[in-house]
């Protein structure tokens, strides 16, 4: 049976707070500051250069990668970690292109995170042969997939409107036309069950400072299919991911496994704290995560069009194409999000004018949901948007 839900007594959130943007950077977990410090303190300060050894540090990446695989469906051992969620999907779309010599188009759409399409506009630079990369709206994928096309990179979740793609259709359209599919699971990994080796899928990769609750700058990860593993050649072929980094051979030799997509030295204390986070999964069935995240989704909707007329459901109104966020579209969504943050609710706003709530049934429930859609209802109706001090836009929305 799985554990019940929601299990607030595992996090330290502050008094007053009903925090709806755990899709963007999670809460801290009790123990993860204690774990920080024995890290820091202890193995750090007392062990220096033995910890790698004696601490564990060198295989704490794999161990957090092989935790990572539970939670998305992926098998032991095809989980690597570590750099941020931009590298990953460098690292795999530069993999896929190399799988799919012959073809020259890279296809994404136009509700992918700036981030990703970025990097593959720079790894076109690099390439500096005639790569393109197509961005179609997310409905119209499907019908764009051809036989130009060397590999498929979308995000699963839309981080704007939380619609979600259908991961199985996808691939499988992806592999009759012969391209190689890859999954950002950015908005995913935690809100949603995944199922990477059932979908068959070559790549996916994610981050763990979202949903999965491993603090800011926490590491990405990066799932490659383990019967396609030999077929990877890594585009940046780090000491970490050669297969014996300490032989110091003069030539790179990637590693058997996931981990020749490992670059440099683990971020150790990130790690560590990723680790005590996954700790409150244990126990946790993702079915039971996202059954209560679509009641407490579908509790806000209902409530936010009863109270506030003037916003406009911006996430896909059937629960089963939306991820674990809802967002409303408002002309005057920065100021009125900030109001609210002001009043204890915290969302955030995505240009050019969404508010968006995350719902993380680990530490939400229907008390919550209510008490947002209270406060929300007193920012729009009273118009306490209008004050000046909430239309400064800070450096992060
Ligand atoms: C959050 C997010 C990122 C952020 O990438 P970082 O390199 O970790 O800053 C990238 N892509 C998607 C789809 C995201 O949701």
């Amino acid at each position: 049976m799985s554990a019940k839900l929601p299990m607030k007594e595992l996090f330290d959130l502050p008094e007053g707070v009903v925090y709806l943007d755990g899709n963007s950077l999670g809460p801290l977990p009790k123990g993860a500051l204690e774990r920080a410090r024995t890290v820091i303190g202890r193995e750090w300060g007392h062990e220096l250069i033995r910890a790698w050894n004696t601490a564990g540090w060198m295989a704490l990446p794999q161990h957090v990668g092989d935790r990572i695989a539970r939670l998305v469906g992926a098998a032991q051992g095809s989980v690597a970690t570590g750099d941020t969620l931009s590298i990953k999907v460098y690292q795999a779309l530069a993999a896929a292109l190399k799988m799919r010599p012959g073809r020259r188009a890279i296809l994404s759409d136009s509700g992918n995170f700036p981030s990703d399409l970025y990097m593959a506009e720079g790894l076109i630079r690099t390439i500096g042969k005639d790569y393109e990369l197509r961005t179609p709206a997310p409905e119209d994928v499907l019908d764009r997939i051809d036989e130009d096309v060397a590999a498929v990179m979308l995000t699963q979740v839309d981080y704007r409107t939380g619609r979600m793609h259908d991961m199985d259709a996808v691939t499988r359209a992806a592999h009759a036309a012969g391209a190689v599919m890859i999954w950002d699971l950015a908005h995913s990994a935690g809100a949603v069950p995944i199922d990477m080796a059932g979908c068959r899928a070559e790549f996916a990769v994610g981050c763990t400072y979202k949903y999965l609750n491993g603090g800011p700058g926490a590491p990405a990860f990066i799932y490659v299919r383990p019967d396609v593993v030999e077929a990877v050649e890594p585009a940046l072929a780090g000491w970490l991911g050669h297969d014996a980094p300490f032989a110091m051979e003069l030539n790179y030799r990637p590693a058997m496994s996931t981990e020749r997509l490992r670059v440099g030295t683990p971020p150790i204390v990130q790690l560590a704290i990723l680790d005590r986070a996954l700790d409150v999964w244990e126990g946790i069935d993702m079915a039971d995560i996202r059954t209560a995240s679509i009641a407490l989704s579908e509790l806000f909707i209902a409530e936010v069009e009863a109270r506030c007329p003037g916003l406009a459901l911006a996430s896909p109104r059937n629960p089963a194409e939306r991820g674990s966020q809802v967002s409303f579209a408002f002309q005057h969504g920065y100021p009125a999000m900030q109001a609210l943050i002001d009043r204890g609710v915290i969302g955030d706003f995505r240009a050019p004018d969404i508010m968006r709530f995350g719902f993380t049934p680990l530490y939400i429930d229907e008390a919550d949901v209510i008490a947002a859609a209270e406060t929300l209802e007193t920012v729009i109706a009273q118009e306490l948007w209008r004050d000046p001090k909430y239309r400064t836009r800070a450096r992060v929305t």
